[in-house]
This record gives structure tokens, C-alpha cells and sequence, in this order.
């Protein structure tokens, strides 16, 4: 699965839950980024590649 950020082919590794937009997967350094808004919740994915 790849990140659904736009320019981005990194695999995801966090399913974003977005209380105002659909749910979304990307990669840990979008994650990062948009994790930080207010509301987002951030749920690693547990089979994803590059979890620790
Ligand atoms: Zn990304």
C-alpha cells in the first residue's frame, strides 16, 4: 500500500482518521505532518513494512 498524499510513493505505515475528510493511509513522514491537526487520529498499520 502507498502513501495517498499526492508525490509521495513512500509505503504507508499510519491509517490517518480525519474527523472532516475520509479516512487515509500514508507514509510515517506524512504522518508526522498531518497528525498534528487537531481532531486526527493516527492508528499504525500493523502489517505495514516499515514499522518498527
Ligand atoms: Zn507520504
Amino acid at each position: 500500500m502507498e502513501c495517498t498524499e499526492s508525490d509521495c510513493g513512500n509505503t504507508a505505515a499510519v491509517r490517518l482518521h480525519v474527523p472532516w475528510a475520509d479516512d487515509r493511509v500514508v507514509c510515517a513522514a506524512h504522518a508526522r505532518v498531518l497528525g498534528r491537526r487537531d481532531g486526527v487520529v493516527a492508528d499504525p498499520i500493523e502489517d505495514g513494512d516499515d514499522w518498527p
